[in-house]
């Protein structure tokens, strides 16, 4: 059904999981599976930088949201994800989704709604690895979007970081236009695209990654979402543009804010 995703990657969940481990065992990752699902790995990527600001992301929670997960490997094989940040990343979340074309796994539940319950294998063991981890300073979540026609995010905030909202939209515009509905998913946006979103679930025992990542202390966290009717190539690029756009602003805001506070 997705056809050929990028120059040399057909969608096929087996050998997209062969080259993201290969291309992260090239990079330096330490690579760990979480647990194996329907015969899948549930993958898990870390490269430990000692002193470095803690980056995770994640992609693959909804199979039917291919343009995160091919953007994750495509981030990867660019060589973004270099020094100077300690990088975790779980690419694939859901492969039983992913291998069936599903937003939900191959048992038809919604992953992200179930890590406060955590009644699945997969989000049992994501939060069993996660809890292992010191806690990120920094979670993004690649998502897709079938009622959107435009780029949008949600941005959670702990501690009050200047917010890298805008130039996450302005970066993610040069291939998607923002949407412009002032209404997204039963939100209402703060800016066009931007759904500045509570570290609260919207329903209190169904949560969402991104609202566990706030619990466990999360600083901030952006959630991306790309419009699933435009061409795939074109969500992909949006992806890496809004990837590589709100780690360069994390960095910079992080190096002001610790410089202010003298904790740097
Ligand atoms: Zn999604």
């Amino acid at each position: 059904m997705w056809g050929c995703l990028s120059s040399d990657v057909s969608f096929d969940i087996t050998s997209y999981l062969q080259s993201f481990h290969r291309s992260a065992t090239d990079a330096g990752f330490f690579s760990e599976s979480m647990a194996v699902i329907g015969g899948y790995s549930l993958p898990a990527y870390t490269r430990i930088l000692d002193g470095a600001p803690k980056v995770y992301l994640s992609s693959g929670m909804h199979g039917d949201e291919p343009a995160g997960v091919i953007a994750m490997l495509e981030l990867l094989r660019s060589g973004f994800f270099g020094d100077g940040v300690e990088w975790r990343i779980c690419p694939v979340i859901n492969p039983t989704g992913i291998a069936m074309g599903l937003r939900e796994n191959a048992q038809g539940v919604d992953l992200n709604r179930d890590y406060l319950k955590k009644m699945t294998g997969e989000v049992s063991a994501h939060v069993a690895w996660l809890e292992k981890q010191p806690v990120p300073e920094m979670f993004i979540s690649l998502h897709e979007d079938w009622e959107s026609t435009g780029f949008y995010l949600y941005e959670i905030q702990k501690k009050g970081y200047p917010s890298a909202a805008r130039s996450i939209l302005n970066a993610a515009a040069k291939e998607i236009l923002t949407e412009p509905c002032r209404f997204i998913d039963d939100h209402q946006v703060r800016e066009p695209g931007w759904i500045f979103h509570e570290p609260r679930a919207d329903f209190p025992d169904q949560w969402p990654e991104a609202i566990y990542m706030a619990e466990q202390g999360t600083r901030v966290s952006y959630t991306l979402e790309t419009p699933s009717s435009l061409a795939l190539e074109r969500r992909v690029a949006c992806h890496m543009l809004a990837v590589r756009t709100a780690v360069e602003e994390f960095l910079l805001t992080r190096g002001k804010v610790n410089g202010c506070n003298g904790t740097a």
